[in-house]
């Protein structure tokens, strides 16, 4: 098969790609590979089994059109200082320009209009003034917040749109390598259960996300594409009654904080905070499980999920970031005997597990029920784990409560960013021909900034 592009992987950043492209009017042919289904085909079995099946060859979580995107509570972070490091290679004005250029696509496919946390001044003064006393940075991010449901339906409209305008997309095939000649990438190769195929294309452009970060990283060493390897994040999903979170939820939706607890001062975030919202399990191909959380726009929780993470980078002699964040995360689900585990802050604190009918004696109750009561502690890194409470700690001072005793603390919550692709700021690898884009690229981690890199790579292959 011959194309002029294409794209392995039907992400937020694949999407955009081919979405621009006919915005620009390109006539070029266009394929997208993708190894999981077409959005209206995805569904995620636990909302009637209540628990996760592990479903095999993948997980309807994370693949399929739209990526990781479809099942997320589609927060659209507004701001370029959220969302990834696209900027360091861009530049902070093009990529803010890119977003706020993206946000306006999604409005166009039916996105509301509604923007949270760009009201409540005085509070919001008050809320950082706290933080500025616990030693906390507070970051200023309008989010746009399209609820895990709706999002579903504005994909599925882009989905319509692509299709309706010639781009080709091949669900249920893999892409399982790159055809290269001479130091010029010149396709992929395709299989699904009963075929494989050859496709040559003029540009390959490989989106496929935090779950292909692994696959990625083979094939970089495997042809020598340039790349640096990447930060994993290693942290937990907190969860609290809404009680605890209502004025950061009111006033901010989600509270981006950003802390250097002692004694090791290094960098502590939230991130992804879920007001209302429902802890939820993924599952790696691997068979690793791990924690996340999401929001809808209309069914609500009485609890609020966020996660509390810490950056790990690696040089000499060992450079293997996911390799280390898969092995905690392995003892963890060893632990877990398969599945989440889950904490109260003050077992942590006590230097004790938790035990399942201790869960029944709080005023919160887990809305992930398949977690397993247990000490996440037993396989928390000691670094990780002193970062972890005493950033907590320093939270409890702008939401007091935050380190109540009966807070759970869900593990593993595992952010895996890929390896670092060395691009130009179009996006072009070291090898002729390829491109990498979004959380494969190791320069975004989130829906908008993942978008916005497939959008200005669609105007670069519009030319
Ligand atoms: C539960 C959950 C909640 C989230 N919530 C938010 C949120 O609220 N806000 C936010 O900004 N971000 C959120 N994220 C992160 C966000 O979804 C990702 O950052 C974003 O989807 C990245 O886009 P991408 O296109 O780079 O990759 P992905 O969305 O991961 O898409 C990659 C696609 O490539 C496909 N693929 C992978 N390997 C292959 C292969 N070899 N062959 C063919 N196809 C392949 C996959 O099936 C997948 O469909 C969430 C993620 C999860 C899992």
């Amino acid at each position: 098969m011959n194309k002029d592009v294409v794209i392995v992987g039907a992400g937020p950043a694949g999407i955009f790609t081919a979405l621009e492209m006919i915005r620009n009017g390109s006539n070029k042919n266009i394929l997208i590979v993708e190894k999981g289904q077409s959005i209206e085909k995805r569904s995620c079995p636990k909302s009637k089994t209540k628990y996760c099946v592990n479903c095999k060859p993948y997980c309807h979580i994370t693949t399929g059109f739209s990526g990781a995107g479809a099942f997320s509570d589609g927060k659209l972070s507004l701001s370029h200082e959220v969302g990834g490091d696209l900027p360091q290679l861009i530049g902070e004005e093009l990529a803010q320009e890119m977003i706020n250029y993206t946000d306006q696509i999604y409005l166009d496919f039916g996105a509301d209009e509604h923007i949270e946390g760009i009201h409540n001044d005085e509070e919001v003064k008050e809320i950082r003034k706290r933080a500025i006393q616990a030693g906390l940075k507070l970051v200023d991010c309008p989010i746009r917040h399209l609820g895990t449901e709706k999002a579903q339906d504005i994909y599925y409209a882009i989905e319509q749109y692509l299709i309706e305008n010639g781009v080709e997309i091949l669900f249920g095939y893999e892409c399982t390598s790159i055809i290269l000649k001479d130091k010029k990438c010149l396709g992929v190769n395709i299989k699904n259960n009963k075929e494989t195929l050859e496709i040559l294309a003029r540009h390959t452009v490989i989106a496929t996300g935090r779950r292909g970060a692994d696959w990625f990283e083979k094939i970089c060493q495997e042809h020598n594409i340039a790349h640096e390897p990447g930060t994993v994040d290693i942290g937990v999903r907190v969860e609290v009654r809404n009680e605890v979170m209502e004025k950061v939820n009111n006033v901010l939706y989600e509270s981006k904080l950003i802390g250097y607890p002692k004694p090791f001062k290094n960098k502590v975030r939230t991130f992804c905070q879920n007001p209302g919202g429902f802890v939820s399990q993924e599952n790696y191909d691997n068979d690793l499980a791990v924690v996340n959380g999401h929001s809808y726009k209309g069914k609500k929780s009485d609890n609020t999920n966020l996660a509390i993470l810490c950056s790990h980078n690696f040089n000499e002699p060992f450079n293997q970031p996911i390799e280390y964040a898969q092995k905690i995360g392995e003892l963890t689900n060893m632990l877990g005997s398969g599945h989440i585990l889950v904490q109260r802050f003050g077992d942590i604190l006590d230097g004790k597990r938790t035990w399942q009918k201790e869960l029944v004696r709080s005023n919160i109750k887990p809305t992930l029920p398949d977690a397993i009561a247990g000490d996440i502690t037993a396989a928390m890194p000691y670094r990780a784990m002193i970062n972890i409470i005493n950033f907590i700690e320093a939270v409890d001072n702008v939401v007091p409560g935050f380190a109540s005793i009966e807070t759970l603390l869900y593990s593993p919550e595992l952010k895996f960013y890929s390896n670092r692709v060395k691009m130009d700021a179009n996006f072009n690898t070291s090898v002729e021909g390829l491109s990498c884009l979004g959380d494969s690229s190791g320069w975004t981690r989130g829906l908008m900034m993942a978008s916005a890199m497939g959008v200005l790579k669609g105007r670069d292959l519009s030319k």
